[in-house]
């Protein structure tokens, strides 16, 4: 893994997404606090990493006005620590987490901006609700019960593969129910969908936040 930022693939991706109305976010994770300022300055502003303490790590020796994502699987005793200064959190997987976020949340005396992460891909790895499960937590309006929380979309990974057609699949269905949320839940505005191998079929299917690591970080 080379130590550097393709300044050509960052412009020409952030001119792609600007016809999607897409955000990027930039997966910071495995990389060094010089990288990050490097492409900071470039003019990017959102970055995402997967583990909490590489995040607690990094976030006090970089720029206040970066907007941090946690966007790997989050354990509820670390909740409490990324509150305070959390942007967004992709990877809420379980009604205890939400559960959990809620209380320290209300502590702190924030309101915290949360996905659900919606598990599409076929490999039994991955995290997240079912999508029926996704569908009856909004229908029987369990979203309504928290009141620290701002649940503002969904996240999912697609299944790693060369099969496009089953890439297209599982977004096209998770783009499908977020919709569907979305109807009677204005504030509900954001789809995390597409990482370096799959964004473009993500941005064609709806996607409006993408997550990029090794496509800009490795060349
Ligand atoms: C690492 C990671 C990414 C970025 O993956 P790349 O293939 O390096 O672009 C996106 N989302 C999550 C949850 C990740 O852990």
């Amino acid at each position: 893994m080379k130590n550097s930022f393709n300044k050509k693939y960052f412009i020409d991706l952030i001119s792609e997404l600007l016809t999607y109305k897409a955000t990027l976010v930039a997966v910071s994770k495995n990389r060094s606090i010089e990288l990050i300022e490097e492409i900071y300055r470039a003019g990017q502003n959102d970055f995402g990493e997967n583990r909490v303490q590489e995040l607690l790590k990094k976030q006090p020796s970089l720029p206040e006005s970066i907007r941090w994502h946690q966007i790997g699987h989050l354990q509820s005793n670390k909740v409490k620590q990324i509150i305070p200064f959390v942007y967004l959190i992709h990877s809420v997987d379980s009604v205890k987490l939400l559960q959990t976020i809620e209380k320290e949340a209300m502590r702190a005396g924030k309101k915290v901006n949360v996905l659900l992460q919606a598990h599409i891909a076929q490999e039994e790895s991955k995290f997240g609700f079912d999508l029926n499960e996704l569908k009856d937590f909004f229908d029987t309006q369990n979203d309504k019960k928290y009141h620290h929380i701002n649940i503002r979309g969904l996240m999912g990974m697609a299944t790693l593969s060369n099969d496009t057609s089953q890439i297209e699949k599982e977004f096209k269905q998770l783009r499908q129910l977020y919709e569907e949320i979305q109807k009677d839940r204005p504030w509900f505005d954001t789809l995390s969908m597409g990482m370096s191998s799959d964004y473009k079929i993500a941005l064609a299917n709806g996607s409006n936040m993408i997550r990029i690591g090794s496509a800009l970080f490795d060349h």
